[in-house]
């Protein structure tokens, strides 16, 4: 990406102290979807950042809710079938189940069955990589299926936290390190 249509796209990023709880800096990239430019931008830049090639994995699956806005329209350029990564109790069964723990407590996230199969090779989206906890679970979902994580984007990485640690292996790609 030209350095000039960087500094664009990096001028819409937010950061919001104390969201949504108290120590939280909150990063925000979602006033870039409401500027056509800058949307087009940051998918072409996910799109040619990708971590694997695209012979490397059949679907993109994006994880509840903002990896939706960057990884649907990126299946949609690279020509692959989207698959969402849902919070538990959004879709209707038959489905994958797969806790996880958070900072404070615990979550869980979804897929349909009918929608995954062994073998399938999945690239998963997500906005930001903190503590690789929900895309580690992302993995262990898949793996339920018999299916597997052909590698991880991300929009932003927090320097500082092991997000990258909790992934193993998987070959990861990542736009801006956020101090
Ligand atoms: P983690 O599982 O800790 O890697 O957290 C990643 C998920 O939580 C992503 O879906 C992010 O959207 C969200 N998240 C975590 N920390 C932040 C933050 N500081 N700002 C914005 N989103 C965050």
């Amino acid at each position: 990406m030209a350095e000039g249509d960087r500094n664009y796209l990096i001028s819409l990023f937010r950061t919001i102290p104390g969201f949504p709880a108290k120590n939280i800096l909150f990063r925000d990239f979602v006033p870039v979807l409401a500027d056509a430019r800058a949307y087009a931008l940051l998918i072409n830049a996910l799109a040619q950042a990708l971590p694997v090639s695209l012979d490397d994995f059949d679907y993109i699956g994006g994880l509840e809710s903002r990896g939706f806005l960057i990884g649907a329209p990126l299946a949609l350029k690279l020509g692959k079938g989207f698959i969402p990564f849902r919070k538990a109790g959004k879709l209707p069964p038959e489905v994958y189940h797969q806790e996880y723990t958070l900072e404070y407590g615990k979550a869980a996230i979804e897929i349909e069955k009918n929608t995954i199969h062994k073998g399938d090779r999945v690239l998963i989206v997500d906005d930001l990589i903190a503590t690789g906890g929900t895309a580690a679970a992302a993995e262990d979902l898949l793996k339920q299926a018999g299916a597997h994580v052909a590698g991880y984007s991300f929009v932003m990485e927090l320097d500082g936290l092991p997000g990258r640690r909790a992934l193993g292996d998987h070959p990861i790609s990542v736009l801006m390190g956020m101090p």
